[in-house]
């Protein structure tokens, strides 16, 4: 089982939010490094905070309709992505999905019926890591979007994999170009 965050590691990032369909744009590779997992048996979940929605910025039907096009490009590409979990709260609602909080990852694991410690957890920010760790899962960093910034922090992380995208850490399960950081 693959977790993915979703901005920064799949599609473009944006400080200003993702909030069309139109503004969600993927990273060079990243659709072809999930359609990559997919071929070679990994059940993928997408984990992503999405606090747009409890900031009032954009509403869940839109937040649907831009997971509608990440699925729908995946799809065109070879890919499957299982199921996406979203966070929609306002950072002072106190909820328990929120990243870093593992609510997502428990979510997943019920879900798809599978241990946490069997999950791998690609993010490019320091939470999506922590959430990993919370749960006992493997937690990857990718050099897009907060990549850079975060791993330097990271690199305290026990058992921490690093990689400069999601095609680069594909690569490294098939043990063909890359190899774990
Ligand atoms: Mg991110
Ligand atoms: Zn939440």
């Amino acid at each position: 089982m693959i977790v993915l965050d979703r901005d920064g590691v799949i599609n473009r990032d944006s400080k200003e939010f993702i909030k069309s369909p139109e503004e969600w744009i993927p990273l060079p590779g990243s659709l072809e490094a999930i359609a990559e997992l997919s071929r070679m048996g990994f059940r993928i979940a997408v984990a992503t905070n999405q606090s747009g929605v409890g900031r009032g910025l954009f509403d869940q039907d839109t937040l649907d309709r831009i997971h509608a096009r990440m699925i729908g490009s995946v799809e065109a590409a070879g890919g499957v992505i299982s199921g996406v979990f979203v966070c929609p709260h306002h950072p002072d609602d106190g909820c328990d999905c929120r990243k870093p909080l593992p609510g997502l990852l428990r979510q997943i694991a019920a879900r798809y019926a599978v241990s946490p410690k069997e999950m791998i957890v690609v993010g490019d920010s320091l939470r999506d890591l922590e959430a990993a760790v919370a749960v006992g899962a493997q937690p990857v960093l990718v050099r897009t979007g907060n990549g850079i910034a975060t791993e330097k922090q990271a690199q305290q992380i026990d058992n921490i994999r690093i990689h400069n995208d999601l095609h680069d850490f594909t690569d490294s399960l098939t043990g063909q170009i890359g190899k774990p950081a």
